[in-house]
């Protein structure tokens, strides 16, 4: 194989190169955390070659002293970090240094207002990492190689982060990466062995590997002995320590390490779990849901430990996809070091880790809805949709992810989702058996729902639910504390006792009179629907459409649709209110012509209603015009 020793100079994609700009000007009243970033990345290197040297101890090289180095020039006007981590082959280089944007960069940068404190914080949510050395200096260079490559196959990068990047082969004795940073003009503050020092106390503490630096020499007599390293940080497994022993700002800053985050998190839970299995968890719920939570190859989930060292990122079969946005390490004391994804889902020990997990996050989320229900709303504003999978995924936990669930509701119709399942069943009406809720495709589409005409007149609370995850919410959690969950739009509308003999009576003498109105527009509408029906559940709307009982909803038939899935293309029923005064008029209408218009109008206006869209809408709009002409 020849190696490619030539130079050539690439350019960064367009949104890289924006975001590094706004970076720049918009992280500046937060410089220092560029060590952090760098830290971080030499710290995930290190761990990623303790792991591949697992199967293959010639990757250390012959030294295993695994350290980061931070070290100045001050002549030269540059501050370095380097490490003797896994290093990166020039293909790597290309891929993962700043040239390709990560997914969702584009709607990121659309989401950005030109606020400065504002922005501030969504680029940090985004995760800055290396690009932040730039806030800093105007050119950085990296020089690494990939453990177990030869010498010769190290490679340089540089680059001015305005837009290209060039890339070299050169030839590199040891391993790992070193990143140097020639400072920006006004940026002689981190020249000093001082600063650089209390940056990474203040940050970097909890990096379980040695960073070092060159011991401080003072007065003339220091000058004659020999230069000594020194290790900076504390060098400890945080996770490894007693509770008691760590402070929230050292719970806070690992967090941002392993969750490759900008901000603090919202919450964590700390345990160390004996008997049986053994094992550590240190997890983390963050403050904002990552722009790639919805990405399927999105990484960063629970690191995995074993015995302290690094096995793998994102170990899904940790956590289920529900709680996906779980950050943290879980560290095994019962694993084979050379456990693999395979044997991880296999594993009866990886079975019970799960569950604990599980359960400590579900109890962690539950504790802070009962003792700090603000900072619940914020949490479920970020995360519910993902919580809303829950019952589907994990059925032993159902009961207690529905404790959980909140949603919007007639209540105060208002689209902030708050209301609790248990706050609901509190609520119901003396003889009230269902919980009731409404799905559609908007927030708007679903607290306008004609479906809910009758309910709100008689004061019955139903759940407003527009997301798509909704529709899979309700077919898997069919009751809570045994009452059934009841869509309003679906069946034949049973309130029980919450009609009296008398409306159940007029009902049934409605339904006689309407019999030949029904069969006729029955007879004009065709297999279009599966049936027509006089009914109760509207007072203001003419006519609406529902499921049949056993049916798939045209909501859920939609989104399977749009999603490209194939969906039972079940027809729906059309129900008509007796009480309408078009209803009335149809019921006297005896020319045949306008009759089939206004049948027609009330099916398709029906179906608008809930949502919809018209096969054939120009013939809708001109029957409709048809009919308004005739309007005196
Ligand atoms: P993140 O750390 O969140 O992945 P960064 O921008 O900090 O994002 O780093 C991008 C990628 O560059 C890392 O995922 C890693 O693959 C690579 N990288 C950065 N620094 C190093 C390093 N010191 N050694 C090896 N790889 C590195
Ligand atoms: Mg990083």
């Amino acid at each position: 194989m020849t190696v490619e020793a030539h130079k050539e100079t690439l350019g960064f994609q367009t949104e890289v190169k924006q975001l590094l700009h706004l970076m720049i000007h918009s992280l500046y009243s937060n410089k220092e955390i560029f060590l952090r970033e760098l830290i971080s990345n030499a710290a995930d290197a290190c761990d990623k070659l303790r792991f591949e040297a697992l199967s293959d101890d010639a990757l250390y090289e012959g030294g295993k002293e695994l350290a980061i180095r931070v070290s100045f020039d001050k002549e030269a006007r540059t501050v370095t970090v380097a490490d003797n981590g896994i290093g990166m082959s020039r293909q790597e280089v290309i891929d993962n240094i700043g040239t390709i944007a990560k997914s969702g960069t584009r709607q990121f940068l659309e989401a950005l207002t030109g606020d400065q404190a504002r922005d501030a914080h969504l680029i940090g949510q985004f995760g800055v990492g290396f690009y932040s050395s730039f806030i800093v200096a105007d050119r950085v260079s990296l020089v690494t190689r990939r453990a177990g490559l030869q010498a010769e196959h190290g490679v340089r990068w540089e680059s001015n982060g305005e837009g290209e990047f060039s890339i070299e082969t050169v030839t590199q004795e040891i391993h790992g990466t070193e990143v140097t940073l020639h400072l920006r003009e006004g940026m002689d503050e981190f020249l000093d062995g001082w600063r650089l020092r209390s940056i990474i106390r203040k940050y970097s503490d909890h990096i379980p590997l040695p960073i070092l630096m060159l011991k401080e020499k003072y007065g003339e007599e220091a000058e004659q002995q020999p230069d000594e390293d020194e290790t900076v940080n504390k060098a400890s497994a945080l996770w490894t320590r007693p509770k008691d022993e760590i402070s929230e700002e050292e719970y806070k800053e690992f967090y941002k390490h392993v969750g490759h985050d900008f901000e603090e998190p919202l919450t964590w839970t700390h345990n160390r779990v004996e008997g049986r299995t053994e094992y550590t968890s240190l997890l983390y719920v963050p403050k904002r849901a990552p722009f790639d939570l919805w990405d399927r190859d999105r990484r960063h989930g629970v690191k995995l430990y074993v015995r302290r060292v690094f096995i793998m990122d994102d170990a899904e079969q940790l956590m289920p996809a529900y709680l996906r946005f779980v950050r943290g390490v879980i560290d095994s004391n019962d694993l084979p070091l050379n456990v693999s994804r395979e044997i991880l889902q296999e594993s009866k020990v990886v079975e019970s880790i799960r569950a604990g997990s599980v359960k400590k996050v579900l109890g962690l989320l539950e504790g802070m809805a009962k003792n700090e229900p603000e900072q619940y709303d914020e949490f479920w504003q970020q995360f519910g949709r993902v919580i809303k999978e829950g019952p589907g995924e994990d059925f032993s936990n159902r009961e207690q992810i529905a404790r959980l669930l909140r949603f919007s509701s007639t209540q105060d119709d208002s689209e902030e989702q708050k209301v609790s399942l248990e706050q609901y069943i509190e609520r119901m009406q003396e003889g009230q058996e269902a919980i009731y809720y409404v799905t559609a495709e908007t927030f708007a589409a679903a607290r306008h729902s004609p479906h809910l005409e009758i309910f709100r007149k008689k004061g019955l609370e139903v759940l407003l639910l527009s997301e798509r995850v909704d529709e899979w919410l309700v077919s898997s959690l069919t009751e809570f504390q045994g009452k059934p969950l009841q869509s309003v739009a679906k069946g034949e509308l049973d309130l029980g006792k919450l009609e009296g003999e008398e409306e159940k009576q007029q009902q049934e003498e409605q339904a006689k009179n309407f019999e030949d109105l029904v069969k006729r527009v029955q007879e004009q509408l065709g297999d279009r629907v599966k049936e027509v029906r006089i009914t109760h559940r509207l007072t203001d709307s003419p006519a609406c459409l529902v499921a049949g009982e056993h049916d798939m909803n045209a909501n859920l038939q939609r989104i399977l649709k749009s999603l490209g899935q194939s969906a039972p293309d079940s027809k729906p029923i059309l129900e008509l209110n007796p009480n309408h005064p078009l209803v009335a008029r149809l019921k006297e209408e005896g020319e045949a012509s306008r009759f089939n218009d206004m049948s027609e109008v009330l099916f398709d206006q029906a179906l608008l209603a809930e949502g919809g869209q018209l096969d054939d809408p120009a013939t809708f709009v001109k029957r409709l015009n048809t009919l308004l002409l005739e309007l005196k």
